[in-house]
């Protein structure tokens, strides 16, 4: 009956159906299971968050400055303003202004006009915030992730970069992602001016290697 069906010419829609009413039909527990196994996972994220969380009044620091001080600490020269700060912390321009001046008031960063733009500025780490991020609390959590064998670190960074690339779908806000899967990278000595490995295509510039390891918030899938 199922062969006839779909043998008859039924329309790709109809066989989705057709699976669906099957997958229902004969595999409840399936659904149910990776229903569990979704919520499971959310869960645990959470969890992690909220340890990590809960570390964050380490040297007086709050957890939105700490947040801030690792942000300015792995992002590129293109990222290091307070509305991408914004952007990657999920809070509006003031809220972010306002950790980010605590912290400029503080000695942890410095605010410098831009080189290649001189209407915006450029916040970088002191040496006092370098120093301090050797006892970023963070690092908790670093050490948990190296317990994963590789091939399960792999994983879990593919899965989490899905999820992620999905939620910021879903509520329309930036991916903040690296070089080498973004768009507007290219590599082999494209820049013509300077014969620089590796360029930035969107702004026109070369990128030094370490560069390319960096977030960034111009970042755009598609490699
Ligand atoms: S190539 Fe993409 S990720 Fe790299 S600097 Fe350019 S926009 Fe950012």
């Amino acid at each position: 009956m199922l062969d006839l069906y779909i043998s008859s010419g039924t329309k790709l829609n109809d066989d989705v159906l057709l699976v669906k009413i099957v997958s229902d039909r004969y595999y409840p527990a399936m659904v149910a299971h990776s229903d569990v196994s979704a919520r499971t996972v959310a869960e645990l994220v959470v969890q992690l968050g909220c340890l990590t969380r809960g570390e964050g009044f380490v040297a007086n620091l709050t957890f939105a400055q700490w947040t801030a001080l690792r942000y300015f600490s792995s992002v590129n020269r293109f990222s290091r303003t307070v509305s991408a700060f914004a952007e990657f912390h999920g809070t509006t321009r003031g809220t972010a202004s306002q950790t980010i001046k605590s912290l400029v008031q503080n000695d942890y960063l410095t605010r410098k006009r831009s080189k290649s733009d001189g209407r915006s500025i450029d916040l970088t780490l002191t040496n006092k915030s370098k120093k301090l991020l050797a006892e970023d609390p963070f690092e908790l959590l670093v050490d948990a992730a190296s317990s994963l064998s590789n091939s399960a670190s792999h994983t879990v960074e593919h899965s989490l970069e899905r999820m992620l690339r999905r939620m910021v779908q879903q509520q329309g806000k930036r991916h903040f992602g690296k070089c080498p899967n973004c768009k507007y990278f290219q590599e082999d000595g494209c820049y013509a001016n300077g014969n620089a490995d590796y360029c930035c295509t969107l702004v026109d510039e070369p990128l030094k290697e370490a560069e390319t390891q960096q977030l960034c918030v111009n970042f755009l899938p598609g490699r």
